[in-house]
């Protein structure tokens, strides 16, 4: 079998709102067709444009070759040998951050040619499966603004949604200091607190609650002294509580921390997982399939992560493409616990609900393990027209 063609199609929300602090307005999605007549289908979650550039960039030399045309006439049945040469053909340019970010889509899209090609899920082409079921959490993200009281109540209020929604666990973003810091609600110590002890008392003991504060804080000593109160409420982890750049600060505060930390979810390779994990020694890892470097890399990091004993749970703020990828990965990982997941009824983002025809299987707060060929999802194209549409007007404005 041969690589043929590779479109990347940039899309966007017609709704955006440059202001918002997500992800999941735009996305960068691509096809791989084969001389064969499948195609492959994969995602990324950073800036579209810049993945597009990424892709379609042509190589100036030996060591930043051009990604889609290093990929045109390979065979597509070997993505791991793919990223390989992709990886090394680039490494110029590459290496790390956005390229990689772009590489990861390609590879997605190797692995759904694989297994369409096999007639499999893609976790049937690597081994037996870890878990009778799946267990997502949700991302509980409240919108209210003005003032503190309405902010920890409208948590509470998603985490009881969430509960009788069925899911068995809920991260609190609880953004109020630091770059994600927004709706004006002033950031207080004893706000994080209330709010968290609130949502406990409103879910009970048996419901797993996870905090996100998106980097708020400087040092170990200030996150120490704001989350020693927080361990008697039972957080399950304490997701990016410092920049993901300085790890000496991780490890002093995972030596030291009541709650486990969990960080990772803006990383590239499993070069920065290990030195996330070894040098600053934290105790969850957060690969996004599409940012780590697809399917290839993220399994290499599951596997790293295994060996250490670490917890897996996988960021995933983007279409079904990535919900589908994320699933693949955790059927086949015994480390990794839970993952994000939006349903798609549910969604804000009109990508996440529209963007590929799903089946909903959430029930009981577990998905069942993929069973479809390849990533087990179809492009939805009138929806996709419509958003490429829309990034289309965006550029041209
Ligand atoms: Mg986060």
């Amino acid at each position: 079998m041969k690589i043929i063609d590779i479109r990347t199609h940039v899309l966007l929300d017609p709704g955006f709102d440059v202001g918002a602090t997500s992800s999941n307005q735009d996305a960068i999605v691509v096809e791989v067709l084969t001389d064969e007549g499948i195609t492959g289908i994969g995602e990324t979650d950073l800036n579209a444009w810049i993945a597009r550039a990424c892709i379609e960039a042509p190589g100036t030399n030996t060591m930043d070759r051009g990604l889609k045309e290093m990929l045109l006439g390979r065979d597509p049945l070997d993505p791991v040998a793919r990223w390989d040469e992709l990886y090394v053909g680039t490494a110029m340019t590459g290496r790390r951050g956005a390229l990689i970010h772009a590489l990861g889509a390609l590879d997605i899209a190797l692995w759904d040619i694989c297994g369409k090609a096999a007639g499999v899920p893609c976790w049937q082409l690597w081994g037996e499966a870890a878990h009778t079921a799946l267990t997502p959490y949700a991302s509980l993200l409240p919108k209210a603004g003005g003032n503190a009281d309405s902010f920890a109540q409208t948590i509470v209020d998603q985490a009881i949604w969430a509960k009788q929604f069925g899911f068995r666990a809920a991260k609190l973003e609880i953004l109020t200091e630091g770059p994600y810091a927004h709706e004006d609600v002033s950031g207080s110590d004893g706000l994080m607190l209330e709010t968290i002890a609130a949502v406990r008392r409103a879910v009970g003991p048996d419901f797993k609650i996870m905090v996100d504060v998106a980097y708020a804080w400087k040092t170990a000593d200030e996150v120490l002294r704001i989350i020693e109160p927080w361990s008697e409420h039972d957080v399950f982890f304490l997701e990016t509580p410092l920049w993901p750049d300085d790890l000496a600060e991780h490890r002093r505060l995972c030596e030291r921390s009541p709650i486990p930390i969990a960080a990772g979810e803006w990383l590239a390779t499993r070069w920065e997982f290990l030195e996330l994990m070894d040098r600053g020694g934290v105790h969850v890892v957060q690969p996004d399939v599409g940012r780590v470097g697809g399917l290839t890399e993220a399994r290499r990091v599951c596997a790293l992560a295994e060996e250490r004993g670490k917890t897996i749970v996988p960021h995933g703020w983007k279409t079904g493409i990535t919900v589908a990828a994320t699933r693949q990965l955790a059927a086949v990982s015994p480390k990794l616990v839970l993952f994000e997941y939006v349903p798609p009824e549910v969604a804000e983002s009109p990508l996440r609900r529209e963007l590929v025809s799903e089946e909903s299987e959430f029930s009981d707060g577990q998905l069942p393990l993929p069973h479809r060929p390849g990533l087990g999802v179809e492009l939805n194209l009138e929806a996709l027209e419509r958003f490429e549409a829309a990034a289309l007007r965006r550029e041209q404005r």
